[in-house]
């Protein structure tokens, strides 16, 4: 679970796994979900292995901040419209009871015109 060898996501940041890139810097890394819920859906990851938000720590805020402001940014590129009639959902699913299949952490960037597959 949290071996990043055997890790789906570590995999497709570095390149071993192909993925519908949306964006790539040194420590993240964006591509399109596989199963869209929404018109507009990509994951945003850190290329670090760390297996879920409940194991991120003070040293990984910063980390995490950068993620947060990049989703407005990438949502907008990749479609969405602006805020407020438009926007975006952020979602990070955080082990079993929190619907975490892949345990890499990741937060899923959803938006584009309603209704959704889910919500
Ligand atoms: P979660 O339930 O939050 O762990 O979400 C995992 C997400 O990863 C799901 O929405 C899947 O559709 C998506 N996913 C699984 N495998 C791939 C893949 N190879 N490429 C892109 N997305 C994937
Ligand atoms: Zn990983």
């Amino acid at each position: 679970m949290s071996d990043s060898e055997n890790c789906l996501f570590c995999k497709i940041a570095a390149g071993a796994i192909p993925s519908r890139k949306v964006y790539e810097d040194d420590e993240l890394f964006a591509f399109h979900d596989i199963h869209p819920a929404a018109p507009v859906h990509f994951l945003l990851i850190p290329k670090a292995h760390i297996p879920s938000l409940a194991q991120a720590g003070p040293e990984q805020a910063g980390l995490l901040g950068r993620m947060m402001v990049l989703a407005p940014r990438l949502a907008i590129e990749q479609g969405c419209n602006p805020y407020p009639e438009g926007g975006f959902r952020t979602l990070i699913n955080t082990g079993a009871e929190g619907g975490q299949e892949v345990h890499h952490l990741h937060a899923h960037v959803m938006g584009g015109p309603r209704p959704w597959l889910k919500g």
